[in-house]
């Protein structure tokens, strides 16, 4: 039996040692105001809410609540500093600006690594590889765009929205904010920004590299609260744009809400990818791209491969070397640079990961989950696979978010294409193959906003990403993401 995080399947007794990232280059305040105006004030109703650390249950600071009162203050501080410095600053002094934040975010790299892992649970190794670096180079990326947009639409007139209202979930928290600060600033937009309730800290963090890069105030604010604050903002009379990243339920709200109203809107909602896997396929490699894509993150990840299909002579191999790598992975604390999966961001979202676990039971499905021990506090969930499943099992329709993974089979390329396209979402997939050929056939055919072919989960500031059907509308990055923050005119 392996009772410590650490033990290793194929070598009982082995263990790696501990490699804790210090917590002692970080500062971190016991409570936060609302950034609003370039200054942090304290929310109208004096109400705080608790960010707790989902590895430990321990509270970690206390963050303001903002009414709709605080919201209407931030979108008149947005307001005035759009028809005020900001749209009348050079487009390439803009820029400047932008690629300061980018640079202080790289200095400050590693605090804002720790702080992303104790708040949101995620390892280490993935805040500090990917999280961080990811959002810096989103800034440096669209720092580069402030005075080219006609280059990048040429032909039309370009024109700032105004004040982007921006929503954001709770698996990436910095990354998601940089997705949406970044393009939007570079258009000459300023925004409201929410971040989510249960991860606010690198977002109020990068509120102060925003005062310290000395951004006139008003052009960032940033406002923390549940879903009531979320809905201030997208209500708002004066927001132009409403950029939301979450759940499919609340973005349909929030479709509802805009809906007859002139603003714009993009929404990057749920996702329940399929990874194909073809017998012809580098196995080992596409076994590492499965535990990738929906193990690593906790399976916290919208565009998460949660939906597995092997082709039918390949699958005894896939499922036997998939069960061996699921044990070697280190469950465990977020800190230590060798875990490999982290934390379940908050109680709900465990309870709901467990519901589906006991669903998947009843509905018939075989479950395996590796035999690695969890620590007593904290939220944590084992990585899961499920066998057995038909298309119709809500395990394979719904997303779960969460390290679970539902297995099925197909023989002919076409059977695996209706399969994967059998969803309400699209947000992305993965073909494995070692023919070029069926890469395209599939990239083609498949009805998700991102095909990986060989690997999984890989991001660029310059790709777009967006979903088909009910994975969204609208897409965020690369030149795709200047369009959605600006008005084009014929010339
Ligand atoms: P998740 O299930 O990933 O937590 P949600 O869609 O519930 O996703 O949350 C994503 C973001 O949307 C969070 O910042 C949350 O506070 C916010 N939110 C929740 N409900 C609403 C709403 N009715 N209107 C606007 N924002 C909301």
């Amino acid at each position: 039996m392996h009772n410590s995080p650490n033990s290793l399947a194929f070598n009982d007794g082995w263990q790696y040692a501990p490699a804790p990232e210090s917590t002692d280059h970080i500062s971190l305040e016991k409570q936060f105001d609302l950034f609003i105006g370039g200054k942090f004030v304290a929310p109208e109703e004096g109400r705080y809410f608790e960010t707790i650390n989902p590895a430990t249950e321990e509270q970690i600071a206390s963050v303001g609540l903002a009414t709709q009162t605080d919201v209407d203050r931030a979108v008149k501080a947005a307001r005035k500093a759009f028809a005020g410095p900001w749209s009348k600053m050079k487009a390439a002094e803009r820029g400047k600006y932008i690629y300061r934040i980018a640079r202080m975010l790289q200095e400050r790299s590693r605090e804002f690594a720790v702080i992303e892992s104790l708040d949101g649970g995620k390892p280490i190794r993935e805040s500090r590889d990917i999280d961080i670096p990811l959002a810096a180079a989103h800034f440096f990326y669209y720092a580069g765009w402030a005075d080219k947009l006609e280059y990048a639409f040429p032909g039309r007139n370009v024109a700032a929205l105004g004040v982007a209202g921006q929503i954001i979930p709770w698996n990436f928290p910095l990354l998601m904010a940089a997705w949406k600060i970044a393009p939007a600033l570079a258009c000459g937009n300023t925004v409201v920004l929410k971040p989510a309730e249960s991860t606010p800290l690198t977002a109020l963090k990068l509120a102060e590299i925003v005062q310290e890069a000395g951004l006139p105030p008003g052009v960032v604010n940033i406002v923390t609260g549940a879903g009531e604050t979320g809905a201030a903002i997208v209500n708002h009379a004066d927001v132009d744009k409403v950029a939301f990243t979450g759940s499919t339920e609340v973005g349909r709200i929030i479709q509802r809400a805009l809906a007859g109203t002139s603003k714009k809107y993009t929404l990057e909602l749920g996702g329940k990818a399929a990874n194909i896997i073809f017998a012809d396929a580098a196995i080992d490699q596409a076994v590492e791209g499965i535990v990738n894509g929906i193990f690593f993150n906790q399976g916290h990840v919208c565009c998460a491969g949660s939906r597995l299909f092997v082709q039918e002579s390949a699958v005894d191999e896939v499922v036997r070397k998939l069960k061996d790598r699921m044990e070697t992975l280190i469950i465990g604390d977020p800190l230590d640079k060798n875990t490999d999966i982290g934390a379940i961001n908050s109680a709900g979202q465990l309870e709901t990961i467990e519901s589906y676990l006991s669903l998947g039971r009843e509905e018939g499905a075989e479950m395996y989950q590796s035999s690695c021990a969890v620590p007593e506090r904290g939220y944590w969930c084992r990585p899961t696979i499920f066998t057995g499943v038909s298309q119709s099992n809500r395990i394979v329709q719904e997303e779960i978010f969460g390290p679970v993974l539902a297995i099925q089979t197909f023989r002919t390329l076409e059977e695996g294409l209706s399969k994967a396209n059998n969803t309400p979402y699209g947000l992305s997939g993965g073909v494995w193959t070692d023919k070029g050929a069926k890469i395209f056939k599939m990239t083609q055919k498949l009805r998700a906003g991102v095909v990986w072919a060989n690997t999984f989960n890989k991001f660029d500031p310059t790709s777009p990403f967006g979903g088909y059907k009910e994975s969204g509308v609208g897409r965020e990055g690369g030149l795709h993401g200047l369009d959605a923050y600006l008005k084009l005119e014929a010339r």
